[in-house]
């Protein structure tokens, strides 16, 4: 097939709006097409070469491609660079100055379009820069001036023609499925497998009967189910029918793990590959999934490499890096929490109720530390489920994913199945508060010998004693924490203090005493901290999020310390502002 019809149809789809228009010129264009070459013509109409979870792109670098330019048509550079600065687009430039050229008539095929193309998406090392315009400058010195916009503007990633990838799924329903109703089931199998030149080539050549037989496939990640959101936990029980599995929603970042023997895959809810930022999940992905083939979600979440608390999601920025990834693999340990399954060797999940997948899950995942099945529980009232939004909100959650237990997984789909439940009753902390510290817990790893974390408290003026508030392990030095046990010998007592009233039993008792600056994120609801217990709501104190230790108050006394009047305040007058 010649690119000339490709490049006489781009040209007649930049010049409409009209969704119907180009839905035929597309349409026209597959008809003509052989079926080898369907999923070509799909990926280059989209501007590309390959699915984007490839991660393969031509980017050649628009200096590159003038040097291309240059050598193609044997115009100056300062003639090209000017030009380029008056229109912005070197597609016109090519254009306008082979049309001044002697006449060319087209011979360049789509295959040859492609893999000059792909020649230069591949080109890597030393000399790589070199090849790319070559790459480039062959096509150039063959095609036509039209044909040079376009082979241009692919190279520079700036094809653009405004063509969605429903309006190409609608054209070949028209030409290969029997018509335009045929759209959402050639979705379905997109949706499934996030590649549209292969859902292209399967419809081409085995029409919808074929389309129906897609399954997903280990390496294709499948585009993401989603969640609505309410704020009504008596709403949300409503809508999934009185009852539901109440499941933690930790604050990390979407995995979707791809295992094939022992070849693992990650991709990122954009359907990045990410394989690179994470070698540590991807390692335990092998160790901990019990099945030869599988693929799995789950949240990546940040923990403290000492006291194993979560972390909030901004500690997982350092993977982003492209270098440096070990140490970030040290510095900032992470636990996987996985929550969904979407095949097991051989089996197509995604039509499966979530009770049964998350059966499955049971059965293939080895639970530890660092791998491990997302914390559930199944709930059928709004007590039960506000109890377990606390206990989640504890434990360093978001809130709830709320999920109905005979939910499909629904691939690349906001629905109701899915209902997450994030704190109303949350509310930002802006200032620093003084806490007491009470307690001790011992320290593990590099924190053996020490305090791995205190156990803070603020002042009731009111009954005049101290009630918990939260746990703190972050923040200190190593010289500070070596130093902790010193100073806080001499409080250590073998009883509770008298005047702590706490339901959390430390390893170490701390006669009230010392006083700690701490920030931390927000105040949140908890059911095990005691300060404000039952102020806000019955069966509830209030705790605080991330706490993070900022300096020794030696000034204050702990009746000096922040009382839990002043944090309920806090926390009403943020949370007001807030709704
Ligand atoms: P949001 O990003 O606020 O729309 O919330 C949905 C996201 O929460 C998902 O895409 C996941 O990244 C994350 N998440 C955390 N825990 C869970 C869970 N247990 N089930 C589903 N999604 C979860």
């Amino acid at each position: 097939m010649k690119y000339q019809l490709l490049a006489d149809a781009y040209a007649k789809i930049e010049a409409t709006t009209s969704r119907l228009t180009i839905t035929r010129l597309l349409a026209d264009l597959f008809r003509q097409a052989p079926k080898p070459i369907i999923a070509r013509l799909t990926y280059l109409t989209q501007g590309k070469l390959y699915p984007d979870f490839e991660g393969i792109e031509i980017g050649v670098a628009e200096k590159m491609a003038v040097r291309a330019v240059t050598q193609a048509t044997g115009a100056s550079q300062e003639a090209v660079a000017r030009q380029l600065t008056r229109t912005g687009d070197l597609g016109s430039v090519v254009e306008a100055l082979l049309k001044k050229g002697k006449t060319r008539r087209s011979v360049l095929t789509v295959d040859e379009i492609y893999d000059g193309l792909d020649r230069a998406a591949r080109a890597s090392g030393e000399g790589a820069q070199a090849l790319r315009i070559a790459a480039i400058a062959g096509l150039l010195g063959r095609a036509t001036p039209a044909e040079a916009k376009y082979i241009v503007r692919m190279a520079t990633g700036k094809l653009r023609l405004g063509v969605g990838d429903m309006t190409i799924l609608d054209a070949l329903a028209e030409v290969f499925a029997g018509g335009k109703q045929a759209r959402k089931e050639l979705e379905r199998a997109y949706n499934l497998t996030s590649d549209l030149g292969y859902v292209a080539a399967v419809v081409a050549e085995g029409g919808l009967e074929k389309i129906r037989k897609i399954h997903v496939v280990v390496g294709k990640p499948i585009r993401p189910m989603l969640a609505e959101r309410l704020g009504n936990p008596g709403e949300i029980l409503a809508k999934l029918g009185g009852r539901c599995i109440a499941e933690y929603k930790y604050d990390g970042e979407r995995l979707q793990i791809h295992k094939k023997g022992n070849d693992v895959e990650i991709f990122s809810r954009r359907l990045e590959k990410i394989t690179a930022q994470y070698p540590d999940v991807a390692d335990l992905a092998r160790r901990y999934l019990k099945a030869t083939d599988a693929i799995v979600e789950g949240e990546v979440v940040a923990v403290d490499s000492e006291t194993g608390d979560l972390r909030p999601f901004q500690d997982l920025m350092p993977r982003r890096r492209k270098y440096g990834i070990e140490e970030a693999v040290q510095l900032i340990p992470t636990t996987l929490f996985v929550f969904d399954t979407i095949y097991v060797d051989g089996k197509d999940l995604t039509e499966e109720p979530y009770q049964k997948r998350r059966e499955v899950l049971t059965r293939v995942v080895k639970s530890n530390a660092r791998f491990r099945m997302a914390t559930f529980a199944e709930v059928a009232s709004v007590d039960e489920l506000e109890r377990v939004f606390e206990q989640a909100v504890q434990a360093g959650c978001e809130g709830l994913v709320c999920k109905a237990t005979g939910g499909v997984y629904q691939a690349g789909a906001r629905g109701w199945q899915w209902i997450k439940f994030k704190r109303e009753y949350r509310s930002e902390m802006t200032d620093a508060v003084d806490l007491v510290v009470v307690g001790a817990f011992h320290g593990r790893g590099r924190r053996g010998g020490s305090y791995g974390a205190l156990l803070m408290a603020a002042y009731d003026d009111k009954d005049d004693n101290f009630k918990t508030l939260c746990k703190l392990g972050t923040g200190f030095s190593d010289e500070f924490l070596g130093d902790l046990p010193k100073m806080l010998r001499r409080y250590e007592r073998s009883e509770r203090p008298m005047r702590v009233n706490t339901r959390i039993v430390p390893d170490v008792w701390l006669e009230p005493a010392v006083v700690f600056e701490v920030i931390g994120a927000e105040i949140t609801l908890s059911p095990v901290h005691t300060a404000g217990w039952d102020v806000v709501r019955k069966g509830s104190g209030l705790a605080i999020r991330f706490p993070r230790f900022t300096r020794v108050r030696e000034d204050k006394s702990p009746t000096d310390a922040t009382t839990v009047k002043e944090l309920v305040e806090m926390y009403r007058r943020r949370t007001k502002k807030a709704g």
